[in-house]
């Protein structure tokens, strides 16, 4: 991934804590640090990972959509300069989209935390840049954070693909996921991997878009609120919702309407700061409308909290928990 600079390669920084958390993402056999690079301690496997900057490759090569070697290639000047440019044009501009739900819902997190466990740990799946809502959480120097991506940014502490985390069964009092399971091939497997690395009754924050349009090269899939709760079918719930409402999924509809009708790069980032201007209000209709019933049939995107169960759901019990508008057997 060559979305940031890379950085030169150094031994590893990460402390004893998390490193002896730390298998292979190949074998799930312990890692032996050399000078740069981690390698696995099992003979029939003894994949080498590299640590580049300080920060573990840790990618299981035969499964994931991603290269290690591309860790190794840096972006162009001028794709930096886009970058830069693009991401003081978001901090300037009204944003289209916004989150309702996620600020109280990791105080809750924490607070469900700190109740089991006086020093927990969470693992952050996504985690390069400060996620929305999510910055006082961080701040928490009571809870311990690992922050994993699939990608170089501030926060990275270790690359690894969310299909094979590269940590040990049981490892993690938390879990957080956000706005991450779309980008995955595999949600179900993601989800899977989430389950393994949690201790016992450990406790998962996950959220995941339904009216969106693609927002990423790997974008594949949308989940109903529904389909949010089945991928987590082995877990307890403790609350679900919606994050933002149909006012945010009318305007991204919008901009995605006037982008139909341009393909150039620069075409497109124009028709985006025109509809920053132009729809930026529509988000403040959430403050009404992510609570009605409709509204949660048309959310922008969805969370569920939950703790790990020993018990499955079953998808009979599924249609009982809808919390949307439509009624009787009908279709509409
Ligand atoms: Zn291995």
């Amino acid at each position: 991934m060559a979305s940031t600079k890379p950085p030169a390669e150094r031994p590893l920084p990460l402390g004893p804590p998390v490193q002896k958390l730390l298998v292979c993402p190949c074998c799930g056999a312990a890692l032996r640090g050399e000078d740069f690079s981690l390698v696995c301690t099992e003979s029939g496997c003894s994949t080498v990972f590299p640590v580049i900057g300080g920060i573990p490759i840790l990618i299981n090569e035969h499964t994931s959509m991603f290269r290690i070697a591309s860790y190794r290639q840096q972006a162009s000047p001028a794709a930096l300069r886009y970058l830069a440019l693009k991401t003081l044009a978001k901090k300037l501009l009204p944003g289209l989209g916004g989150n309702l739900a996620a600020r109280r819902n990791f105080r809750r997190f924490g607070a469900l935390l700190l109740i089991a466990n006086p020093r927990p740990n969470v693992l952050v799946v996504g985690g390069a840049q400060v996620g929305a809502g999510m910055a006082e959480f961080l701040r928490d120097s009571r809870i311990e954070f690992v922050e994993t991506d699939i990608c170089f940014g501030p926060r990275t502490r270790l690359v690894c693909d969310a299909r094979d985390l590269p940590f040990a069964d049981n490892s993690f009092d938390g879990v957080v996921i956000q706005a991450v399971l779309e980008y995955v091939a595999d949600p179900e497997r993601c989800v899977e991997e989430i389950y393994r690395v949690l201790k016992s009754e450990g406790i998962v924050y996950s959220e995941a878009p339904f009216m969106q349009q693609v927002h990423a090269r790997s974008d594949f899939t949308r989940f109903t609120a529904l389909g949010h709760r089945r991928l987590y079918r082995r877990f307890a719930e403790i609350s679900s919702g919606v994050t933002g409402g149909p006012g945010m999924a009318l305007a991204w509809s919008l901009r995605h309407f006037l982008l139909s009708f341009v393909d150039s790069r620069w075409a497109r980032d124009s028709v985006k700061v025109l509809t920053s201007c132009l729809f930026f209000w529509l988000k403040y209709f959430d403050l009404f409308l992510a609570h009605t019933r409709s509204g949660r049939d048309a959310a922008c995107g969805t969370y569920f909290l939950g703790r790990k169960s020993p018990q499955t759901l079953a998808d009979r019990e599924l249609l009982g928990l809808y919390q949307g508008a439509i009624t009787g057997e009908g279709i509409l």
